[in-house]
């Protein structure tokens, strides 16, 4: 689904992603490039693997060799603790990472666009948290897509900020673009 992304008050207009999906596997190289994008940042924990796992599901690494063989940069955005784990799933995908403070700090973002050499009007992120991933997105002014997290266990803190992000897709309903796909 997508969003009319200035059409939303001010104060809400921070926590609108461009697109919501179901799973990153649903972004294609075709769209980004009918949006001139390059470049896709990856949110890791819930997004690319469930949370704190080293497991990447078959679908999600096929998707991202397709990316890759299409020519998107890849790159991960994570401020995961656990650095061996993010540099075994960067290793084993072939995937740079950038690794920072707490999104939605824009930091650690624009780490990764210099890293694989972007302007932020040709890049995009895909997170599951519309309080880190899409804001910080889009203080950066880059493209947003909110991906559905890939498996309910998450952090003690994400479930409570889960209820706020209830509460604020309700709001952004009204600003929808176009009706979900069946
Ligand atoms: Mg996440």
């Amino acid at each position: 689904m997508r969003f009319r992304k200035d059409a939303p008050p001010r104060w809400l207009r921070r926590w609108c992603p461009d697109e919501r999906v179901r799973s990153v596997t649903e972004i294609t190289p075709e769209h980004l490039r009918s949006l001139d994008i390059r470049a896709l940042l990856l949110d890791l924990d819930n997004t690319i693997t469930p949370w704190r796992s080293r497991q990447v599901p078959p679908e999600v690494a096929a998707w991202v060799k397709r990316m890759q063989e299409a020519g998107i940069k890849l790159c991960f955005v994570s401020n995961t603790r656990n650095l061996g784990r993010l540099q075994a799933i960067s290793a084993q995908l072939g995937v740079p990472y950038a690794r920072g403070v707490m999104k939605p700090r824009r930091a650690m973002l624009r780490r990764a666009l210099e890293l694989l050499g972007v302007e932020p009007q040709h890049a995009a992120i895909a997170g599951d948290q519309l309080f880190t991933d899409v804001w910080g997105g889009n203080r950066l002014g880059i493209y947003t897509i909110w991906v559905h997290p890939m498996h309910p266990r998450e952090f003690i803190g994400t479930k409570v900020s889960r209820q706020v992000e209830k509460w604020l897709l309700k709001r952004l309903e009204p600003y929808r673009a176009d009706e979900e796909q069946a």
